[in-house]
C-alpha cells in the first residue's frame, strides 16, 4: 500500500471509529459487535504503525472512548482515567509481561545512569534492581467505568470516564446504587483516610435484572438494550434518578485515582498504599465494595491459569465478564512504567472470545417441531461466536419476528453466552432488498400443507394439528432415538429422513418392527451396519420407564418430570389410572404438566401406539432407586464444605432418594446439612428451629433409607 492510499485507509478508518464510539458511548446504541470495533481499530492502529508520519494526535488510536457531548454537567478528572490495551491469546499476554520486564529494566538502567549524575530526584528506583514482577489478576467486569471522589469521607461526587479527561457528572444517580457507600468506613482510629479520595470502579447490571428489565422494556414496547452494559451505562445517563434508583446497579471498584492529604490506610507518614492489593485492601476496610475473585499472582503462569479458569467459569458469574484484567501490583513499579495516551503499560486486558457478532440473515424458514409448533429460524452467514461457528439461530415465533423488525437480508447483533443456544438481538442494519424481503407468516403447514392454528387466542405459537405431518413424525423420531431418551445408537437424522422416505415408519413404535431387510434398502447400509443398528434398537426395549416417558415427547414433560413420574408410580399403567387432579398434587409436577399428561394419554392415537409398544416387548417399568421411605418429598438445603464429598454430589444423592434440593433456608425446609465454615444459612436454620444434621448425620440417614 502506497502512503496516499493509507491515508485514506486511515481517515476511513478513524471516521468509523468515531461513529460507533458515539453509538456506544453516548447513545448506549451500538451498530456493530466489541469484536468488530476491536478488529477496526488494530487495522487502524497497523497502519499507523507502518506509516508513522500519517499518525494524528487526535487519531481515536491514541485516544481514550469519547467527548461528551455539549450541554451535559461535566467534571474534569483531577488523574486521568485510562482505557486498556486488549490482548486476545496467551502469546499475546507473553509479549506483554515481555514489555512489562524490558521497560522496568529500562527504568533500572535510567535509575543508574541518572544517580550517577547525581540526581537525587530518583531516589527509590533503586529498588526496583533486580525485581520479580509480581501481578494481580482480576476478573473485566463489562460494565460503566466510573470515578468516585470522596472529600473528608464523605461521597462528594461521582463522574462517567468520558474521554479520560473530562466525564460526565453522573453524582445524582450514583447516590442510589446501593453499594456505593454515601460515607467512608474505617477498621479502628488508625486507618483513616485521605482528605480526599478519588477511585475508579465499574457500575454494572447482573445478568438477571437486564433479562427482567429487557422483559419489562419489551411489555411497555419500549427498545430492548442490547447487553448488561449499554442497559448500564444508559441508566446511569438518566436525568431521573428515581428511574435509575430502579435498574439495581452495583459497582466494583478495581482502581486508585488519586489521594490528598496527610499519609492514610494505616501506613508510615508520608507513604501511601506500596501495592494495588493494599489499596484493595483498604477500599474492603472503607466500606467499598471490590471483587472477590482477584488473586495474587507470583508468576506469569499463575496469571495464565487464573485467565484459562476465569474463561471456563464465565458463564458461572452472575454478571457480564469480557476478560481478566492483569496489573502489575506494586504502585512503585506502575509508576515507573507510566502510561501512554491511551492505557497504562502496567495493565493489560486478557479478552475472552467474544459472544456477540454481527451477520447477515440469509432467509427465514419455518420449522415444524415434535408437537406441531411452527418455529421461525433465520439462516445466517456463518459466523464465529463464543468458540463456534454458527449459521442458524431461532427466533422463537412469529411475534418475536415482527417485535425485532426482523427481515431477510438484515444485518443483526446475534448473541450466544454460555451453552445457550444463539439468539438475536437487534437489528443493526436493515436490508435494502425493500419489499421482496419481506417474510410472511404461513398460512398451512410448510411440511405437510395442513391447516394450522394457535390452540389459545392469547398463544404466540401455530401449531400443525395434522397428526400425520411427516415433519412432526421426523421431529419425534428423532426425539426418541436421542441420548437423553430411548439412546438408540445409529438413528439419527439421516437415517430418520430415509425411513420416512422410504415410508418403511407411519409412527414412532413401528421402529421396532424394522427388519434387517429394511435397513439394507437405505443409502450407505450394509449387513454390519444393519445389524448394529438393528441390536440398538432391541437393547433400547430395556430402558426404563422413565426414559420411555420421556421419549414418548409429551408436552411440557421433561427428564425431570418423567422419573419422578415413574418412580413415583413404577408402571406405565398405575400411571394411566392417575388423574389430572392426583398428578397436580406432587409437588414437581403442577398443573400443565398435569393436563399435558393426561390430555396425551388419553388420545386414541396415543392409545394405539403404546399397544404396538407394549406388543413388541418395551419395558414399562421403572426400578426403584429408593425406597418410598424417609426421603421421598424431604427438602435439604446444604451449607458449608463438605470432607467427603462435595454438596453438588450431596445434591445428586438426595435426589436420587426422591428429595429436593433448596437454594434457601424456608420454613418448608426438613433438613439442613452443615459442612465445615457454613454461611448464613446456618444460623436462619437455627432461627427457625430448622432439623440441622452434620455431615456424619447426614451420611448415617443415607445408609439408613
Ligand atoms: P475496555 O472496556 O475494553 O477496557 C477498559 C475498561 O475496563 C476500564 O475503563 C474499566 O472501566 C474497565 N474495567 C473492568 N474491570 C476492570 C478491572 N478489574 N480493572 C480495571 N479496569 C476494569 O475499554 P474501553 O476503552 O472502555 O472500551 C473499548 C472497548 O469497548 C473496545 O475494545 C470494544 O470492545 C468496546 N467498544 C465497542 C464499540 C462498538 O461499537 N461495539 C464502540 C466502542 C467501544
Amino acid at each position: 500500500m502506497d502512503k496516499a492510499k493509507a491515508q485514506e485507509e486511515i481517515k476511513r478508518l478513524s471516521q468509523a471509529i468515531e461513529e460507533h464510539n458515539y453509538r456506544y458511548y453516548i447513545l448506549d446504541d451500538p451498530v456493530v459487535s466489541d469484536k468488530e470495533y476491536d478488529d477496526l481499530l488494530r487495522q487502524l492502529i497497523k497502519l499507523e504503525e507502518r506509516f508513522p508520519a500519517l499518525k494524528d494526535l487526535h487519531s481515536p488510536s491514541q485516544r481514550v472512548g469519547t467527548k461528551i457531548p455539549s450541554g451535559a454537567k461535566t467534571v474534569t478528572h483531577r488523574v486521568k482515567m485510562y482505557s486498556l490495551d486488549n490482548t486476545y491469546t496467551i502469546d499475546e499476554l507473553r509479549d506483554w509481561h515481555s514489555r512489562v520486564l524490558r521497560g522496568l529494566a529500562a527504568q533500572e538502567g535510567l535509575a543508574g545512569q541518572k544517580e550517577l549524575a547525581g540526581q537525587k530526584e530518583l531516589a527509590g528506583q533503586e529498588e526496583l534492581a533486580g525485581q520479580e514482577v509480581e501481578y494481580l489478576a482480576e476478573l473485566k467486569i463489562d460494565g460503566v467505568s466510573i470515578a468516585l471522589t470522596y472529600e473528608h469521607g464523605e461521597l462528594s461526587w461521582g463522574a462517567t470516564r468520558g474521554d479520560g479527561t473530562m466525564g460526565e457528572d453522573v453524582t445524582h444517580n450514583i447516590k442510589t446504587i446501593r453499594s456505593i457507600p454515601l460515607k467512608l468506613r474505617h477498621a479502628d482510629v488508625r486507618d483513616f483516610h485521605p482528605d480526599t479520595l478519588e477511585v475508579r470502579g465499574e457500575v454494572y447490571m447482573n445478568l438477571e435484572d437486564f433479562e427482567s428489565l429487557n422483559r419489562s422494556r419489551k411489555r411497555a414496547g419500549e427498545s430492548i438494550f442490547a447487553n448488561p452494559r449499554n442497559a448500564a451505562s444508559g441508566s446511569l445517563k438518566l436525568l431521573d434518578s428515581r428511574i435509575t434508583a430502579q435498574r439495581s446497579l452495583h459497582c466494583f471498584i478495581h482502581s486508585f485515582g488519586h489521594a490528598e492529604g496527610p499519609a492514610f490506610g494505616g501506613q508510615k507518614r508520608g507513604r501511601s498504599f506500596e501495592t494495588h492489593e493494599e489499596f484493595l485492601g483498604a477500599m474492603k476496610r472503607w466500606g467499598l465494595r471490590v471483587n472477590p475473585y482477584s488473586r495474587f499472582c507470583r508468576s506469569l503462569n499463575e496469571v495464565i491459569a487464573y485467565c484459562r479458569e476465569y474463561q471456563e467459569k464465565r458463564s458461572t458469574i452472575p454478571y457480564e465478564v469480557d476478560g481478566v484484567v492483569i496489573k502489575v501490583n506494586s504502585l512503585r513499579q506502575q509508576e515507573a512504567l507510566g502510561a501512554t495516551l491511551k492505557s497504562p503499560r502496567w495493565a493489560v486486558a486478557y479478552k475472552f472470545p467474544a459472544h456477540q457478532v454481527t451477520t447477515r440473515i440469509k432467509d427465514i424458514v419455518v420449522q415444524v417441531g415434535r408437537t406441531g409448533v411452527l418455529t421461525p429460524v433465520a439462516e445466517l452467514e456463518p459466523v464465529h461466536c463464543g468458540g463456534v461457528v454458527i449459521s442458524r439461530s431461532t427466533l422463537h415465533n412469529f411475534d418475536e419476528i415482527k417485535r425485532l423488525g426482523i427481515q431477510r437480508g438484515d444485518r443483526v447483533l446475534v448473541e450466544r453466552a454460555g451453552d445457550v443456544i444463539p439468539k438475536v438481538v437487534k437489528v443493526v442494519e436493515a436490508s435494502s432488498l425493500g419489499r421482496q424481503r419481506f417474510f410472511v407468516v404461513p398460512k398451512k403447514c410448510p411440511a405437510c400443507g395442513g391447516a394450522i392454528r394457535k390452540e389459545k387466542a392469547k398463544d404466540v405459537a401455530y401449531r400443525c394439528v395434522n397428526p400425520l405431518c411427516p415433519q412432526q413424525l421426523k421431529r419425534s423420531l428423532i426425539h426418541f432415538a436421542s441420548r437423553g431418551a430411548m439412546d438408540i445408537e445409529g438413528l439419527g437424522e439421516a437415517v430418520v429422513k430415509q425411513l420416512l422416505e422410504q415410508k418403511l415408519v407411519k409412527d414412532i413404535a413401528d421402529i421396532y418392527s424394522l427388519s434387517k431387510e429394511d435397513f439394507l434398502r437405505l443409502e450407505l447400509f450394509a449387513e454390519k451396519r444393519a445389524q448394529n443398528l438393528l441390536d440398538a434398537i432391541a437393547k433400547s426395549k430395556q430402558q426404563p420407564l422413565s426414559r420411555f416417558l420421556f421419549a414418548l415427547g409429551v408436552a411440557n414433560v421433561g427428564k425431570k418430570a418423567a422419573y419422578v413420574l415413574a418412580q413415583r408410580y413404577g408402571t406405565l399403567d398405575q400411571l394411566l389410572h392417575a388423574s389430572t387432579d392426583e398428578l397436580d398434587e406432587i409437588p414437581e409436577i403442577g398443573t400443565i404438566i398435569a393436563a399435558s399428561i393426561t390430555g396425551f394419554f388419553c388420545q386414541p392415537a396415543t392409545q394405539r401406539i403404546i399397544d404396538k409398544f407394549k406388543k413388541v416387548g418395551v419395558n414399562m417399568t421403572e426400578p426403584k432407586v429408593a425406597s418410598q421411605g424417609q426421603l421421598q418429598h424431604k427438602k435439604f438445603v446444604f451449607t458449608g464444605e463438605l470432607e467427603s464429598m462435595s454438596r453438588t454430589q450431596a445434591g445428586a444423592y438426595v435426589q436420587q432418594k426422591g428429595a429436593t434440593v433448596m437454594a434457601m433456608v424456608s420454613p418448608k425446609t426438613n433438613f439442613v446439612v452443615v459442612g465445615s465454615n457454613p454461611g448464613s444459612k446456618y444460623q436462619k436454620a437455627l432461627d427457625l428451629g430448622i432439623k440441622i444434621l452434620s455431615e456424619q448425620q447426614f451420611k448415617e440417614m443415607m445408609d439408613g433409607s
